[in-house]
């Protein structure tokens, strides 16, 4: 017999929307014991079955929802069922087909709360970020050695995400023999990922569609790329035909990765790239008072504003540098700005990058709205998932 969970009056409403995070708050109380990670039943106080979650009493987020149908059972076939139809959403759809480097489960999004699994060639990186699939994690791989060709299979449970649920850190082999480092090719590019040491499973696959329209932006275009880490960016920057692309960031081990990984691209002219291992605050300050000018800045910085509650200091660091930016453009100049910020909307994004173009007294439009590929989908019932935003905005 599951133990249930009862939720407090009026505490319904997000899982009548079908939103699979129960707060701590809305729960009134637990009916039987459960431990971490078990499956637990979700009632309205009036005794009205929601569906089936998993119990996370470490975390705010108390429960997360497996699924809205109450006589769903959560077992192997069901993380079968899942992973399977998460692949098969991907396999659907053809600017995914082809990737080496594709995320197959996007948490939350593709009914797998808390699970992360990236491709890079025949290796799956895979991240349990919270209680319930951390409990059923030889389900989940299992699932994922039937559901893919993978050879290799490397857990990288190390994300901030799953010491807020009270878990300690997991990384290692979970099959086969994982290589450390694995190259992918992206739009024909060839890119080091180092699934052991990179950040988040290795690489920002998020960004591949983004990478792909600097391609197409670069040629005979001067390119500052800030925040380059392993370099996917500039390295498309050049094959795009750009004239030169200085590239920051202040990451030594990911600026060595991106020469390395400039090296196995005997097609791109590796004497128009400088790399520059500095703070770009203090870097941009620096070019503009060189006079230097760009045709194309790209800022992708890291998440200033992990929650709304820092969205107001996040967004000075985001005028900041898109002031800077815009300032350092040439007339006509194009400028690709990003916010990963959960906690920033993209509304909100772009009244920061407005107030920035009205501090450095520069006209401007936006040419596009930016977001991560289709591999990253958001579910419709909890849009906070859409965390990367981007604008493609032309300097007058
Ligand atoms: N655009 C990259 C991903 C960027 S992630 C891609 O497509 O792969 C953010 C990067 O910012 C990280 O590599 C981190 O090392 C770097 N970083 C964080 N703070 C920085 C700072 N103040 N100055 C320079 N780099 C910084």
């Amino acid at each position: 017999m599951s133990a249930r969970i009862i939720l407090a009056r009026g505490k319904e409403t997000p899982q009548f929307r079908r939103h699979p995070w129960v707060f701590a708050n809305a729960v009134e109380h637990l009916n039987g014991r459960a431990r971490p990670g078990d499956t637990v039943l979700v009632e309205t106080h009036d005794g009205r079955v929601l569906g089936r979650a998993a119990w996370s009493p470490n975390s705010q987020i108390r429960a997360r929802m497996w699924t809205f149908d109450a006589d769903e059972t959560i077992d192997d076939a069901f993380f079968k069922r899942r992973i399977a139809a998460a692949v098969a959403r991907r396999v659907a759809l053809p600017t995914l087909t082809g990737q080496d480097g594709l995320r197959l489960v996007h948490g939350e999004a593709d009914g797998l709360p808390g699970l992360i699994v990236d491709r890079y060639g025949d290796t799956l990186v895979v991240a349990l970020n919270a209680a319930g699939v951390d409990k059923w994690r030889d389900a989940i791989v299992g699932a994922l050695l039937r559901s893919t060709a993978a050879a290799h299979l490397y857990e990288r449970s190390d994300s901030d995400a799953r010491r807020l649920e009270g878990l300690e850190p997991r990384v290692g082999p979970l099959h086969g023999e994982p290589p450390a480092t694995t190259v992918i090719s992206e739009h024909g590019v060839r890119l080091t990922v180092d699934i052991v040491n990179g950040h988040k499973t290795g690489f920002y696959l998020d960004q591949r569609d983004n990478r792909r329209l600097t391609r197409d932006l670069s040629a005979g275009r001067r390119v500052l790329n800030c925040f380059c880490y392993t370099g996917g960016f500039s390295l498309q920057a050049l094959a795009g035909g750009a004239r030169a692309v200085l590239s920051v960031d202040s990451s030594a081990p990911a600026l060595e990765a991106a020469q390395a990984s400039l090296g196995l691209n005997a097609g791109l002219d590796a004497s128009r790239a400088q790399w520059r291992d500095a703070d770009v605050f203090e870097l941009l300050r620096e070019l503009k008072s060189a006079g230097e000018q760009f045709d194309l800045v790209i800022l992708d910085p890291p998440k200033f504003a992990p929650s709304s509650a820092h969205a107001e200091r996040a967004g000075r660091a985001y005028r900041d540098i898109n002031r800077l930016g815009l300032q350092l453009l040439t007339p006509g100049g194009l400028l690709m700005t990003y916010s990963c910020s959960g906690g920033v909307s993209a509304e909100r994004f772009q009244g920061f990058v407005a107030a920035a173009a009205c501090d450095a007294g520069v006209d401007a439009q936006v040419l596009q709205h930016l977001q991560a590929g289709a591999d990253h989908p958001v579910a419709l019932a909890a849009p906070e998932g859409e965390y990367l935003k981007g604008l493609l905005v032309v300097r007058n």
